[in-house]
């Protein structure tokens, strides 16, 4: 049984990830920072699907915790055979009102943490020679977005690190890719007014928001790509950015 880690999964795109993987008979590494319920609630659902699903913690931000956590998944599965980096959060602020610790956070979070866990994964990865790795990025780190100046800085070095590390690991079988989607309904945009979200709506060529599933199904996709796939950067946006 082939083990994959989902980070931030208790919620959102990840929670939609760890049920795809749990249903195709992944055992789902059910990563959560603060809401320990909900993952253990998305444990339940796979498990009651017939699945395997353990819940598992660390702050992103703090390198000991991830540590700590790899330590304990060596311990119980031997080591992860796909990792999908998706913990992730945003801010919308003026970059003139921005704090050093709103950098510190924001790319302490998005940048920092999805490196020093990828570090602890790969040894495994490296010594079986395959792997799997999706990061996620955003829309707002290939085209930039206003008011969303260090999300969108934090979400680009998720892209460069994908292509920079896809040449760095395809001599060893790991394939390393990226999803960039554009605007998912989720918690990470409960905060936008429902203007807002049908003005994002019109400005999308499909005419909707995406969906957790839709970013999934992405997700899932390049999971099992084992040929010829890698460095790329997959965009579920409903046409947004072409
Ligand atoms: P969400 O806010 O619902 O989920 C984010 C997850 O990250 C949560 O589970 C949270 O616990 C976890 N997290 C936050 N800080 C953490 C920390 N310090 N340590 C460990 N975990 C931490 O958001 P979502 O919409 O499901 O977003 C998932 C990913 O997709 C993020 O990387 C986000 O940037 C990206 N994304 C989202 C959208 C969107 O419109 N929702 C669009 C593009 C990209």
């Amino acid at each position: 049984m082939k083990t994959v880690l989902i980070t931030g999964a208790s919620r959102g795109i990840g929670r939609a990830c760890a049920l795809r993987f749990g249903a195709a008979g992944y055992r789902v590494l059910v990563h959560f920072h603060t809401q320990k319920e909900k993952a253990e609630k998305v444990c339940e659902e796979i498990k009651g699907q017939g699945g395997a699903a353990i819940p598992v913690c660390c702050d992103l931000k703090n390198t000991a915790t991830i540590r700590d956590m790899m330590a304990q998944i060596e311990k119980s599965t031997g080591g992860v055979d796909v990792l999908v980096n998706n913990a992730g959060i945003a801010q919308c602020k003026m970059l003139c009102d921005t704090t050093e610790e709103d950098y510190d956070t924001l790319f302490g979070t998005n940048v920092k943490g999805m490196i020093a866990l990828t570090k602890l994964v790969l040894p495994h990865m490296v010594h079986q020679k395959s792997g799997h790795i999706v990061n996620l990025s955003s829309i707002w780190g290939i085209t930039g977005a206003s008011c969303e100046v260090l999300y969108s800085a934090s979400k680009a070095a998720v892209i460069g690190f994908t292509k920079a590390l896809s040449k760095e690991l395809g001599p060893s079988g790991i394939f390393v890719n990226c999803v960039a989607p554009g605007v998912i309904h989720t918690d990470m945009n409960a905060t936008l007014s429902e203007e807002t979200l049908d003005a994002l709506k019109e400005e999308t060529p499909l005419g909707t928001l995406g969906t957790p599933d839709d970013v999934a199904d992405a997700v899932f996709y390049l999971c099992h790509q084992n040929r010829f796939t890698t460095g790329q950067i997959l965009s579920p946006n409903g046409g947004m950015v072409v």
